[in-house]
């Protein structure tokens, strides 16, 4: 199956004038091209930019015209700019076109450049996102192409309140997020660990994991709660959201995944996915913060390899530090994903004796 690379050189205005800068998208796409891009399984496919349509499968008619006023509830951390605002419908474009290429069997795997707004929610911008380009991939699948199930794996360091918000009511969508425990990193301890409302109850599953979690654990909390879940619900698709920010040597967060970690993550999605839904994912690989640029284009690299079955050259650009182990946290892993098991049981077959 062929992987789409969903970039247009637009993405570049996404430039937040902070550690969100609009070099990342050349900076990876380099790195793509130096390394995969002669290889027949990847094609680059350029998106469009939404449609208010598209926006409107999310978004409130109110925020979407306080966006085009580029008026911002929070400057500091998500500025609107007219060319930020343009990229922003960019990447929601990019995300409805991912999910159609995936769906429409022209791809098996279509990865959004950038892309995996976590914290926006329908009605706001918020931690550096503005249009929820997962939200309305997921949305117009559900809208407009009849599913009625998908599953979106959110990996990223940070917990995906914005996308929980968007899907918490709602059982056909199942959201799983993996996540630096936010009692020690944004969105913050108020976040919880909710499980979703009303009729979507027990289909928000979360897993706060301790600082310096490292592979193996990762790997543990992927085969205990990821895998059987999604062979419980059976998704039409896989929404992956990833990046780089749980590798070590992140500058914002505190996880411990090495590349071959982020890859392997990809690879145990690629499996599963090929066991339940006929091998269908729509990715979005944006997120990732060191200084030199050197880490989070490996990252999104590693994590678009594992996704497609090829094994890429993994070296790390920084040393690994003074302690840290593959299996860091593994046991405090453990404790964590029985908890989940736990709460989750009166929901899941899967977790019934749990
Ligand atoms: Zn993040």
């Amino acid at each position: 199956m062929r992987t789409a690379i969903v970039y247009s050189p637009g993405m570049q205005e996404y430039d937040l004038g902070h550690v969100l800068t609009g070099e990342r998208y050349e900076s990876f796409m380099a790195l793509f091209r130096e390394k995969a891009a002669d290889r027949p399984e990847f094609e680059v496919i350029e998106p469009g930019y939404a449609t208010e349509a598209d926006l409107k499968l999310v978004h409130t008619d109110e925020y979407i015209r306080r966006v085009e006023r580029c008026e911002s509830r929070d400057p500091h951390d998500t500025p609107l700019s007219p060319g930020v605002v343009r990229a922003a419908r960019l990447l929601a474009g990019a995300g409805k076109l991912a999910g159609e290429l995936v769906q429409s069997g022209a791809f098996g795997t279509a990865v959004v450049i950038g892309g995996g707004v976590q914290h926006a929610g329908r009605s706001y911008e918020k931690g550096f996102g503005i249009f929820s380009d997962v939200g309305i991939c997921a949305e117009n699948l559900l809208q407009n192409h009849g599913l009625q199930r998908i599953l979106i794996l959110d990996t990223d360091a940070h917990a995906g309140d914005g996308i929980y918000g968007i899907f918490a009511r709602d059982p056909r969508v199942l959201f799983i997020s993996i996540h630096q425990d936010p009692g020690t990193l944004y969105p913050g301890p108020g976040y919880g660990n909710p499980m979703g409302e009303g009729e979507g109850l027990g289909y928000s599953v979360n897993i706060p994991l301790l600082p310096g979690t490292g592979d193996l654990a990762y790997q543990y909390v992927l085969d205990n709660v990821f895998t059987p879940l999604a062979e419980d619900f059976e998704p039409q698709t896989i929404i992956m959201v990833d990046g780089s920010d749980p590798h070590f040597m992140d500058q914002i967060t505190r996880m411990g995944l090495t590349l071959r970690g982020i890859h392997m993550i990809a690879a145990r999605v690629r499996v599963t996915a090929d066991k339940v839904c006929g091998g269908r994912v729509v990715a979005f690989a944006g997120s990732g913060y060191d200084p030199a640029g050197a880490l989070f284009p490996r990252g999104w690299l590693a994590s678009i390899c594992g996704l497609t079955g090829i094994e890429p050259d993994l070296t790390e650009p920084y040393p690994l530090p003074a302690g840290h182990t593959r299996d860091y946290a593994a046991s405090e892993t453990r404790q964590i994903v029985q908890a989940v098991r736990s709460a989750f049981a009166p929901y899941w077959k899967c977790f019934a004796s749990s």
